[in-house]
């Protein structure tokens, strides 16, 4: 049974949070009607909440997030009513690069900008993102779930199809050694898919529960502030440097410490977004002898989603060790400030709890 009415998680300004109720939106002919069961803050919901970039108020948003499909279209041919899912990202599937697999979709809609109508308590910016109960989305935004999923490691999909995307851009292979620059949700992830890969992992992280957070995952942790991560890391190379380096902080000015770990022909992965981003100097000839390869990443691909759900369906994943906690939909004040506060790893809404 499609109910009428639905409560959606709006920020209203910065540091406030409260909810409000609209009706569930109908149901297209080529889309599902979700029910989102989880929903997890990432970091482009913070930023506005904590004040830190501009953001459009009134708002929902949400990207991760994961529930139980409660009406299909008519043209809808491979998802039925009970199937989960986790909800992907929004792209056209029919523009240059949708058709060439780029991602950075040329329609995709800018949920960030001042663009069209000014948004109001009524009809707020993205309510349609994951911290609304149901939301429609077509075949090609959202990715079947096994049952046995639980529905707020789910919601972590698109975070972990991040880190496959950017491990799979890096070329990281068997028997190779990569660097975790930061032990946060992203370092975490990254050590755990790049273990799966068989590659040999050292994380370098300056705070002492971060490194006992990551550890089980990690061949080494290291304390930059004893350690000298570059001295470390060529120790155990023979002199080499790393292959690959994931640079997962939003600290620009240790990229120098970070890209002077490179191994000749080593990658190294520019994967936080920077705030503020600074510019900083870069040798060519350097570049040029060594052939160093400085490669951003950003979102990910349909097959990095089905390869995130599967990783985590395998059992390959310790999802938990990336979340700080869940809160009922009643408690989303208490649940957005957690998610603020420092060292915070992905506080999840239980959307279907009061
Ligand atoms: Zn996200
Ligand atoms: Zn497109």
């Amino acid at each position: 049974m499609i109910p009428e009415k639905m409560k959606s998680v709006v920020m209203t300004s910065p540091r406030a949070v409260e909810l409000h109720e609209y009706a569930v939106p109908e149901l297209t002919e080529n889309g599902v009607l979700i029910q989102i069961k989880s929903a997890a803050i990432c970091t482009i919901d913070q930023r506005p909440y904590a004040g830190v970039t501009k953001g459009f108020f009134p708002r929902v948003g949400g990207h991760e997030g994961a529930g139980v499909v409660i009406a299909t279209g008519k043209n809808v041919v491979n998802t039925k009513v009970g199937d989960h899912v986790t909800v992907g990202r929004i792209h056209c599937g029919v523009c240059e690069n949708c058709i060439k697999g780029r991602g950075h979709c040329l329609n995709a809609p800018d949920f960030g900008g001042p663009g069209g109508e000014k948004p109001s308590i009524e009809k707020p910016q993205n309510l349609f993102g994951s911290f609304s109960q149901y939301i429609v989305r077509n075949e090609n935004e959202f990715f079947h779930i096994p049952e046995t999923l639980n529905f707020s490691h789910a919601a972590l999909a698109e975070p972990l199809s991040d880190v496959v995307h950017s491990i799979r851009r890096s070329r990281l292979a068997l028997g190779e050694t990569c660097v975790i620059i930061g032990a946060g949700i992203m370092g975490i992830l990254h050590a755990q898919v790049a273990r799966n890969i068989g590659a040999r992992v050292i994380v370098s992280e300056v705070d002492a529960a971060r490194r006992d957070r990551v550890a089980e995952f990690a061949d080494y942790v290291v304390n930059p502030k004893e350690t000298d991560p570059r001295e470390f890391v060529k120790s155990l190379t023979g002199g080499r440097g790393s292959d690959v380096v994931f640079f997962a902080i939003a600290v620009s000015s240790m990229f120098e410490q970070a890209y002077s770990m490179l191994a000749e022909t080593g990658r190294i992965m520019v994967y936080s977004n920077q705030h503020p981003d600074d510019p900083f100097g870069l040798r060519l000839g350097q570049i040029h002898r060594s052939e160093f390869e400085i490669i951003g990443t950003s979102g990910s691909l349909d097959l990095d989603f089905v390869n995130a759900v599967e990783l985590m369906s395998f059992g390959k994943m310790n999802m938990e060790k990336v979340i700080h906690g869940e809160y009922p939909i009643t408690k989303c004040k208490e649940a957005f400030d957690q998610s603020i506060v420092p060292g915070t790893y992905r506080v999840v809404i239980k959307m279907d709890e009061e």
